[in-house]
């Protein structure tokens, strides 16, 4: 299974394309957006200021500028409020036209952080469970050729990533 879990800091990777965590603005923000933003610099503001928003969930894509990765595929997860308000779903949706985006724009590597799981509160454990789940079962659908990346920010987060890849049956590989 072409997944792969690696500790790193997404603005440093060289893939086809990096997903930024964003909000439904695109205007950027912090975490993973600000620090994307920082190092692609001011094009990328100007480009997705003229992409009009994204709906939470969808997903839009603009070139990386000085960032390593051609592409940065922008999707807005859920905020968490109780798990009761759709946001697994949501949350699925954000993988799901990710993958599509980067299929659309022939990727063949794409890296995801761990979407909603910062400011936006989205327990560790479930975001991690979704993001797994939705990128497997849309590549075995798909039959895609495309690498995908999860990028942990901490060796925690790297570890319950493995252990849910283990649990999923799903053999994964670093780096
Ligand atoms: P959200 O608003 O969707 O919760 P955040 O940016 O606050 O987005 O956090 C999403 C995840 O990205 C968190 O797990 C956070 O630790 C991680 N993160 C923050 N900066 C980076 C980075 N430079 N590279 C990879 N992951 C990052």
């Amino acid at each position: 299974m072409p997944i792969k879990i690696i500790c790193a800091d997404i603005t440093t990777l060289a893939v086809d394309a990096i997903v930024n965590a964003a909000n439904t603005t695109l205007l950027g923000g912090g975490g993973v957006d600000g620090a994307i933003h920082r190092v692609a610099g001011p094009e990328l503001l100007e480009e997705c200021r003229a992409l009009g928003g994204c709906l939470t969930g969808e997903a839009k894509i603009t070139r990386g500028y000085k960032l390593p990765a051609e592409y940065v595929i922008h999707t807005p997860g859920p905020v968490y409020q109780d798990g009761k308000h759709g946001e697994a779903v949501l949350l699925a949706n954000c993988y799901r036209n990710s993958l599509i985006a980067a299929q659309e724009f022939h990727c063949e590597t794409i890296a995801f952080p761990c979407i909603s799981a910062g400011v936006y509160g989205y327990p560790m454990e479930e975001a991690a469970y979704i993001a797994l789940s939705t990128v497997s079962g849309y590549l075995k659908e798909t039959a895609d050729r495309l690498i995908v990346y999860h990028v942990c920010f901490n060796v925690q987060t790297e570890w319950l990533y493995n252990s849910i890849l283990t649990s999923l049956g799903i053999h994964g590989g670093r780096g």
